[in-house]
């Protein structure tokens, strides 16, 4: 029997993960865990371009669009999307998702964007006070970014990262309207850990060279290495069940559909927000029965940044988020500006109304001042949405959920394109996205008063009508701000482990 057993290798998981082996417990983490098995040159992006390179292809699924999210999913990260599709199945006609199966869940893919969270939204999420957790975290994962930052408030900083030419040129540009900082990020330049500072081969979608990037599997590996840690790979957890203190956790081993079950003391759900909710949900038996959810909604701006325009840009860089932006006095709404030339032309060719000849002419001459400007907007959960399970076909491993979630109404798109202008960012297009395609989700199990909702948590995580069993990840959040939320989630991870 173990001390706590884990579900998930996303960023909660394994910080929760290393908390309780910090403190001597015997912990077991189950997940499915797909490795990547690409292995791509240590070649500069430059290099790396020739007719056998296929990894920088999409995958074959038409369901990966921009307007889903699924844009930064390359053929080098296919494993992110195996098996999503058979076993986390969702219905809805609102709301795209973007789930994974992955060892290190979702930050298999993510951006590393790191933000810390204000207190007064830290209290309308109904999370505690993070800045001890928030330190304790930056210092397992590495962070750069300027010391002074308004957005992510932390000691334990690396020296920021090199910018490239969009980067440097829209901070110099004067303007009034927002405040703009280079960006703060899980990403090294100083070794950490046996980790790698970054290149800058501008590879960061296709590779993680020197783990510089933090994606929750390196630090799974290390996990690995302690006495008191056991893995199960392979395996899909299917429910719990308690009997008197314990938990019966079972799991379906997916290489040979057997059925399997462990036991712990307690069991900590850090399976992400939609997918702790469709585990306890199927355990607890409560189907067709509508939740909140929260997600960001999300606007993607390509732009022509003009001074760029014409210009060679720079060789060496990293590929993701430069700048963050907020207008001043409005945190509803948070910018992360990209330069885009590592995603490849033939994503923009396909989508222009041009035959490809000229199509690629076109993207060819603008693309060292191509801008992509990402608009997070905070959720307050206000708007009609629901999230349930539905046990249609009980011969399947988990149930399909069901997601509606009509686009709320937003505020400040025609501000944002004024003064992107100003920035000299000239926009050539908004990509309303789907709800579910800014990959921020929360608020499926909230903190709340027993029988407040069909399921919720209390304030330590523990859920409604169970003794031993927790969510850790953002399932039980009361609010989403806009500001990217997985540093957040990894330091409230930090801090209910370290109280239970
Ligand atoms: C392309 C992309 C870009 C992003 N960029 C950013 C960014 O820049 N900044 C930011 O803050 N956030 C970003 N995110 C979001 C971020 O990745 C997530 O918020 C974060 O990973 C959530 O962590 P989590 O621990 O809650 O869950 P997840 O990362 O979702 O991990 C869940 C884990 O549970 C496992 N699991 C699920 N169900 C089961 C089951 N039944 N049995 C066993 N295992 C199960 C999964 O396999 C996975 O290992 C991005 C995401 C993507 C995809």
């Amino acid at each position: 029997m173990f001390d706590i057993c884990i579900v998930g290798s996303g960023p909660s998981a394994v910080i929760s993960a290393q908390s309780f082996l910090d403190k001597g417990h015997n912990v077991c983490l189950i997940d499915v865990g797909t490795e990547n098995k690409h292995k791509v040159p240590f070649k500069h992006f430059g290099e790396q371009l020739t007719p056998e390179s296929t990894f920088f292809y999409p995958p074959e699924d038409e369901t990966l669009t921009t307007e889903s999210g699924g844009a930064q999913v390359t053929k080098a990260r296919e494993h992110v999307i195996t098996n999503v599709h058979k076993y986390l199945k969702l219905k809805s006609d609102t709301f795209s998702s973007f789930q994974t199966l992955a060892a290190g869940g979702l930050s298999a893919a993510w951006g590393a964007a790191c933000f810390t969270y204000s207190d007064e939204d830290l209290k309308k999420a109904s999370i505690g006070d993070l800045q001890t957790h928030y330190e304790a975290v930056a210092k397992i994962i590495g962070i750069s970014g300027p010391k002074q930052s308004q957005f992510c408030k932390i000691e334990n900083k690396q020296r920021p990262a090199l910018l490239d030419h969009n980067g440097q040129s829209i901070l110099s540009q004067r303007q009034k309207a927002f405040k703009l900082e280079q960006s703060c990020m899980a990403m090294l330049t100083e070794p950490l850990n046996g980790r790698k500072s970054n290149p800058y081969f501008d590879m960061d979608f296709y590779s993680n060279f020197g783990d510089s990037i933090f994606r929750s599997d390196s630090l799974l590996k290390t996990l690995i290495q302690h006495h008191n840690f056991t893995h199960i790979q392979g395996a899909l957890v299917t429910s719990f069940k308690e009997i008197d203190q314990h938990v019966e956790v079972k799991y379906l081993e997916i290489s040979s559909s057997i059925t399997n079950q462990v036991i712990a003391s307690k069991l900590v759900i850090c399976a992400g927000a939609l997918n702790s909710y469709r585990l306890v949900a199927n355990s607890l038996k409560i189907f067709n029965t509508p939740n909140p959810i929260l997600c960001n909604p999300y606007l993607n701006i390509p732009t022509i940044h003009l001074p760029s325009l014409g210009k060679k840009g720079a060789h060496l860089r990293y590929s993701l988020s430069q700048v963050f932006g907020e207008f001043h006095g409005n945190t509803d709404m948070t910018l992360q500006f990209y330069s885009y030339r590592s995603l490849l032309l033939s994503r923009l060719i396909e989508q222009t109304p041009m035959p490809p000849f000229f199509a690629r002419l076109f993207w060819r001459s603008l693309v060292e001042s191509l801008v992509i400007v990402g608009a997070h907007f905070a959720d307050d959960g206000k708007s009609q949405r629901s999230i349930q399970a539905d046990q249609e076909k009980p011969e399947e491993a988990l149930p399909t959920l069901q997601i509606d979630y009509p686009y709320p109404a937003i505020d400040g798109t025609f501000s944002l394109i004024k003064n992107l202008l100003k920035l000299r960012c000239m926009p050539i297009g908004i990509v309303k996205t789907k709800m579910g395609a800014s990959i921020h989700y929360a608020g499926t199990i909230p903190v709340s008063t027993p029988n407040q909702h069909p399921i919720g948590m209390n304030e330590q995580g523990l859920v409604h009508t169970t003794k031993n069993v927790y969510v850790f990840d953002s399932s039980g959040w009361t609010y989403l701000p806009s500001r990217g939320l997985t540093f957040t989630i990894m330091a409230n991870a930090h801090r209910l482990s370290e109280a239970l």
